[in-house]
């Protein structure tokens, strides 16, 4: 395992104050933790530069104005957007769905059908099944291939004329496994259906170009990309946001506001009501920054080789069962025989290794794979070689104590 990785040592650990030395956080793929940078950032918004955007007429509120603007067009030219005003701020990958489900979701009605897939996040289906029981829609699922992929096959056989929205994962936050987008996009158009891609555990550790998916909305959250909480983005092409109602009314996002009637401002503040979480703006540009400092293509690579590292140790015990495929973006799930998988995370956090044990959001995926939850290891930019071998050793207790 060393060998694969000490080629490409990243070397950021330092960057992290909240990780102390000898502690294994694998727990990326639920939230990453914050650079220095970043916190700098946020710190520096609220010590020196704080004051509302948009409103305000005095000079700290036309900078702060400036610099919540500016990381807009960060995160567009992270995505590869066309504009920054097809960058909406939303509090997470969860708010933009149900944004899309509530305001782009008007149109539709009884009969027409949206197609998700097996392995998609509570996320990315609760909010299509809301938006059915108020209108009647159906809701396909795309089953899984043997190796736990999208089965983009049976995807296909899924889309019909009266398909509008197909709604998928790019990244598995259980499997890693990585989806064809492009591939999608393309079958989607063909039937006239509409793409959105929730990429809260792509954006981390894949260069995303949003024109190169074609996809029409993506969808991400900040705090999986080293940046803070509580900020997060959903892209669609200025066509599409141009067409779609408001869904939550107030300050922000009118153009003028009479007793007898109002008049929305265009995208994206059509769709920002309310004080928007400045501060989470400017710490999401500096994780961008921070990210792109050490080069997307270099995360993956690193991130790739703890997993296959973490896979090929797993794979040395017999009593273990692991989920997804072999390339599997910096995420590997596992199953333990006898053995709960809250029992293997508390076991591996007396040891100093962090991992999450759960349904992780995904239930009917766990039902799909057959147990009522797995233990995943998630791997992010600070990670090393120290922690696949500290997994191990970990893991080696847990047999000992279960036998
Ligand atoms: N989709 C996926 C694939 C995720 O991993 C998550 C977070 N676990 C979400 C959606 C929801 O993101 P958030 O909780 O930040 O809104």
């Amino acid at each position: 395992m060393s060998t694969l990785l000490s080629t490409r040592p990243l070397d950021t650990v330092a960057d992290f104050p909240a990780i102390p030395s000898g502690w294994a956080y694998l727990d990326t793929a639920a939230t990453a933790q914050k650079p220095q940078p970043v916190i700098d950032a946020i710190t520096r918004a609220y010590a020196q530069d704080y004051a509302t955007v948009h409103r305000g007429v005095y000079q700290r509120s036309a900078s702060m104005t400036y610099a919540f603007e500016a990381a807009r067009e960060r995160v567009a030219r992270f995505i590869g957007a066309g504009a920054a005003d097809e960058i909406v701020f939303v509090r997470g990958a969860t708010e933009a769905i149900n944004l899309v489900a509530h305001s782009w979701g008007q149109r539709l009605q009884a009969g027409d059908r949206i197609l998700i897939s097996a392995l998609e996040h509570h996320s990315n289906i609760v909010p299509w099944q809301m938006l059915r029981d108020r209108t009647g829609i159906e809701i396909d699922v795309a089953p899984l291939t043997d190796d736990h992929r999208i089965d983009l096959d049976a995807l296909e056989a899924l889309l019909t004329p009266r398909t509008k929205l197909v709604s998928i994962a790019h990244v598995s936050n259980v499997l890693g496994s990585i989806a064809d987008i492009a591939r999608v996009a393309s079958a989607a158009h063909a039937v006239g259906a509409m793409l959105l891609v929730d990429g809260c555990q792509a954006a981390p550790r894949l260069a995303v170009d949003v024109a190169a998916l074609g996809c029409d909305f993506y969808t991400f959250s900040g705090h999986k990309l080293y940046g803070p909480t509580g900020i997060g983005v959903l892209w669609a092409r200025a066509d599409i946001l141009a067409g779609m109602p408001p869904w939550q009314g107030g300050g922000a996002m009118i153009e003028t506001v009479s007793f007898e009637r109002t008049t929305y401002a265009p995208p994206p503040a059509r769709f920002e009501a309310g004080t928007p979480h400045i501060v989470g703006a400017l710490g999401l540009a500096a994780a961008i920054d921070y990210v792109e400092s050490i080069g997307l293509d270099r995360i993956a690579r690193h991130e790739d080789a703890l997993a296959h590292a973490a896979r090929d140790m797993l794979r040395s015990f017999n009593s273990i069962r692991l989920f997804g495929p072999d390339n599997s973006a910096g995420i590997v799930s596992f199953a333990m025989d006898g053995v709960h998988p809250h029992d293997i995370g508390t076991i591996l956090d007396e040891a100093g290794i962090a991992i999450r044990a759960g349904h992780h959001c995904a239930q009917p995926l766990m039902e799909r794979l057959g147990v009522a939850a797995t233990a995943r290891a998630s791997f992010g930019i600070y990670n090393i070689d120290e922690d696949v071998a500290r997994l191990a050793g970990g893991i080696e207790k847990v047999v000992r104590i279960f036998g």
